[in-house]
């Protein structure tokens, strides 16, 4: 048996990654950057049988044995890495996310990294960082930058050679935070795949795509020199542009809910009426990210603690690429 585990942490886009220009490569139709996160990540071992017992892929996420069905996202994953080591081995494969699953928080971005990394490993495929993005974002687009740590740029590319995230900045660059503040840790009905496959239906896409080179080089800027009121403005600004495409979609996807407006309508009373240096941006969920600088996260979360919707909040710092390591799963 080769055996392998990984972690790698989840990561909050600042320049959102919607709709796809090809959906079979998960070839993306701009840019987009994020930070990859310390605090909300997935550990995945993966094991693969040579010995021909498993006549198909096992998988056990957060201690529950997945049906075929949902399985299925997965073992198409592993058949990618099947064919790089030229072998039909099936796998056992357990992971778990320290965060909830499937509701806007990128568990789908660690999960397929932690896999990609885990399976890549145990089959003694040795691959860079970037064809292990590339590898990655066949089967979730964010995942590809889950690859590095730090400040992170997916290129949109043209193929699938040359669709791949890259590092801007390691973890130590910026001491931000990305207290999320949890409305629902529920799973969403439509997964976010099969949301970026209704992007094109928006009436509205057309003016996102078109502004979005401008809000990569503002969010690039704002990073480099470290400026929380320039990155915020945009990051608000691109969160509600990506949600009302989904919102304009057909069928329309409202991710929002009752507590998420209570949070999106608190940051802005803190910051305009108390001076408090937060911005928010939501992914494809309920849930909220509140950007701030490290010296301003214990009083967001001491704000958030105060607001009825808020039902958990997890808070995070800049985190490393992915890690091996020797304790496994299984
Ligand atoms: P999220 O906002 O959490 O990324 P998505 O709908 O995009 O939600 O992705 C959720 C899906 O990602 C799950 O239904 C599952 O297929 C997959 N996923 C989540 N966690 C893992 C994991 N640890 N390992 C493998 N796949 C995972």
């Amino acid at each position: 048996m080769s055996i392998a585990t990984a972690r790698v942490g989840s990561n909050i886009a600042f320049i959102k990654y919607w709709g796809v220009a090809d959906a079979t490569l998960n070839i993306p139709l701009s840019n987009s950057i994020s930070m990859t996160l310390a605090d909300a990540h997935t550990t995945t071992t993966v094991a693969w049988d040579n010995t021909g017992t498993l006549d198909g892929d096992v998988f056990v996420l957060d201690g529950n044995t997945q049906s075929p069905a949902r399985s299925q996202r997965l073992t198409r994953h592993l058949d990618i890495l099947r064919g790089l080591a030229g072998v039909t081995w099936r796998a056992w494969v357990t992971s778990q996310n320290n965060f909830p699953t499937a509701s806007g928080i990128a568990s789908s971005a660690s999960g397929f990294a932690a896999l990609t990394v885990a399976g890549s490993a145990a089959l003694g495929l040795d691959l860079s960082n970037s064809r292990l993005s590339a590898i990655a974002r066949r089967s979730s687009g964010s995942a590809s930058r889950s690859l590095f740590g730090g400040f992170v740029e997916w290129e949109q590319g043209t193929s699938d050679a040359d669709s791949v995230a890259r590092p801007l900045y390691g973890p130590e660059h910026w001491d931000l935070r990305d207290v999320v503040a949890i409305v629902s840790g529920e799973e969403k009905k439509l997964s976010s795949a099969d949301g970026h496959l209704l992007a094109k239906s928006s009436p509205l896409l057309a003016g996102r795509i078109d502004h979005v080179a401008g809000w990569l080089a503002e969010t690039r800027t704002a990073i480099a020199q470290r400026e929380i009121h320039r990155l915020g403005p945009i990051i608000e600004l691109d969160a509600l542009a990506m949600h009302s495409v989904m919102m304009t979609s057909n069928p329309s996807l409202l991710y929002w809910q009752p507590g998420t407006l209570e949070i999106l309508q608190a940051v802005r009373a803190w910051r305009e009426d108390d001076g408090l240096a937060v911005y928010f941006t939501i992914d494809a969920g309920p849930n909220v990210h509140l950007i701030c600088e490290a010296e301003r996260a214990t009083e967001v979360e001491t704000r958030l603690a105060g607001l009825r919707s808020v039902e958990r909040i997890i808070s995070s710092p800049p985190g490393p690429g992915p890690q091996l390591l020797d304790e496994h799963l299984i």
